[in-house]
């Protein structure tokens, strides 16, 4: 179908199902470089998520070709008599139909479609930072910068996320403790706000809403580019893992490690994450292609007697030029930690070959058809003073022996994270991110099933809720805006709240999220 065919069908359908009073013919006039598609499979891809247990349809998908194309459709939307939503999907990475919509349009920001004008990342070998279009994915980003030998400071386990998805939220691994988060590693951002209007805003220029775009769920604008800082690209990593049957034992070394923080580099390791063992068949899980499957971990080998294992899992860069030194700065780290003797496991490959290393695991789920499942993933900062409350409540009590998927949990600083920007920590020094990170399958096991994951992950928080522990969700999902209130606390609320006043005051934004009331309520 010619595009301006194709648009005022749209327009039409548009009219018909949301009650759009704009008039069509300055819709027309938007002159759409990129996309706009009703293509069944397009709504289709565009209304479900990771997560796959929400589904919404958008009435249209928008292909931008350039940040100007996204600040168009924004525009009209705002312009819009009854508040058609939008919503940018960076790559449906979501648990909980975040980036959906059921009663506007999801702009796809991933670039898959070939038909944006903005190109590669592009690199400033000088100034250390590179600008990525928001829709690009991570992976991407890392091979451009590669090529001037340099590289982002810090990551998420997957890259295959979108940079505009991530700085939505945080991004966090275990380069965090280090680094910060991604969101504490960005110089500049343009952004289109809710009235359409498409801003460049750092630091100095349009600081409000640079803050607030950063870790603010969408909801204040949609980054069509980000300034990202880089440092000398690392050309290896030795990788190792050890265990420990002792919870305090095992966070006192993490703690110790992640206060390392302010060192120099070479008397710290680069990432320091760790996760949390209760069933023998998770040592060996799709996380943990570490271990070769020929010669798999048995937790009995360590006389637990069936107790919860913790594995630490720390790296240290080098290039080749410093390798023979790799070996006694790890060596000398490693000396001064508790873990089981006997429980060293190390390996070393290409840096990205690390960095991409959850990539491997996908392909292998993929080709056993578990990649595609519902995933009622639960992410949770918990404060350091009740870590181990949460251990005896959660690892050692609600989740018995069986877990179905990784649990990771690791140490943050929260002097690395910036109070301005929209993200919600606890109120303490060091935090730790428990992220469980759960399939469930239809297996007969009803261990496995959606209803029992959700269950516990219910009790989970109620656990916390009843015990006084302070949580607060990473890559949060609420269905009430009390809720939510609850969520950022009572000035963050205020401070959120207004900005979204200031930059999106009609509420089209992200209605994924369930934040705000859209003004078409439909769209919940
Ligand atoms: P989407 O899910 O598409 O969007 C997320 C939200 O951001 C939506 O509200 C959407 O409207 C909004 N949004 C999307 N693009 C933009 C934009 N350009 N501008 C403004 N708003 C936008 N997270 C971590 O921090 N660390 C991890 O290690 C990590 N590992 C993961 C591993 C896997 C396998 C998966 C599935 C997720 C992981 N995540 C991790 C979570 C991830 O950060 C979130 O899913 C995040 O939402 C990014 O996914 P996405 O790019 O697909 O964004």
């Amino acid at each position: 179908m010619a595009p301006k065919l194709l648009l005022t069908f749209v327009i039409y359908r548009l009219i018909s199902t949301v009650g759009l009073t704009l008039d069509p013919t300055d819709l027309l006039r938007l002159e759409v470089d990129g996309h706009l598609s009703v293509d069944p499979s397009d709504v289709k891809t565009a209304s479900v998520d990771f997560g796959m247990m929400n589904r919404a349809e958008p009435l249209a998908v928008l292909h931008p070709s350039s940040a100007e194309d996204v600040a168009r459709l924004v525009g009209a939307a705002y312009g819009s008599a009854h508040g058609l939503s939008v919503s940018a999907r960076g790559h449906g990475h979501s648990i909980n139909g975040q980036a959906q919509t059921s009663s506007g349009v999801v702009i796809e920001m991933s670039a898959s479609k070939g038909v944006r004008q903005w190109g590669l990342p592009r690199v400033s070998e000088q100034s250390r930072y590179v600008d990525a279009w928001g829709g690009e994915l991570w992976i991407d980003v890392l091979k451009t910068t590669l090529e001037h030998g340099l590289a982002p400071k810090s990551w998420t386990d997957y890259l295959y996320l979108s940079v505009g998805g991530t700085l939505s939220n945080a991004g966090i691994s275990g380069q965090a403790f280090n680094h910060g988060p991604q969101i504490s590693n960005v110089y500049e951002l343009d952004v289109v706000t809710g009235k359409g209007e498409l801003l460049t805003c750092s630091e100095e220029q349009n600081s409000e809403l640079f803050h607030a775009v950063l870790g603010g769920l969408g909801q204040f604008g949609i980054i069509t580019r980000a300034r990202i800082g880089l440092e000398p690209a690392p050309q290896r990593v030795r990788w190792i893992r050890v265990l420990y049957s002792n919870f305090s034992t095992f966070t006192k070394d993490q703690e110790y490690l992640i206060s390392l923080h302010g060192q120099p580099p070479n008397q710290k390791f680069d990432y320091v994450e760790g996760f949390v063992i209760v069933d023998e068949g998770l040592i060996n899980n799709w996380r943990s292609s570490f271990f070769s499957p020929r010669n798999p971990v048995k937790i009995s080998s360590f006389g637990t007697n069936g107790g919860v294992l913790y594995c630490l899992e720390v790296t240290k860069n080098y290039h080749e030029s410093t390798a023979d030194t790799i070996d006694q700065d790890v060596e000398a780290l490693l000396k001064r930690l508790d873990f089981i003797p006997s429980s060293v496991f190390t390996t070393d490959l290409p840096y990205v070959d690390f960095l991409d290393r959850v990539h491997k695991a996908e392909l292998k789920l993929r080709s056993k058809g578990l990649w595609d499942v519902p995933h009622p993933w639960l992410n949770l900062f918990v404060p350091r003073s009740r870590i181990a409350d949460f251990d005896e409540g959660v690892f050692k009590g609600i989740l018995g022996n069986k877990t179905s998927g990784p649990i990771l949990i690791y140490p943050m600083n929260k002097n690395k994270w910036d109070d301005r920007t929209s993200v919600v920590t606890p109120e303490e020094d060091v935090f730790y991110l428990v992220a469980l990170l759960r399939s469930a399958l239809d297996s007969g096991d009803e261990a496995q099933s959606l209803e029992y994951l959700s269950n516990q992950n219910r009790q989970i928080l109620r656990f916390c809720d009843d015990a006084g522990i302070k949580v607060k969700q990473y890559l949060p999902h609420y269905t009430t805006q009390e809720d939510w209130v609850d969520h950022f606390g009572d000035d963050k609320w205020t401070l959120f709240s207004k900005r979204k006043m200031d930059f999106d005051p009609r509420r089209i934004l992200a209605t994924g999220q369930r934040i705000f009331k859209p003004m078409a309520a439909s769209s919940w």
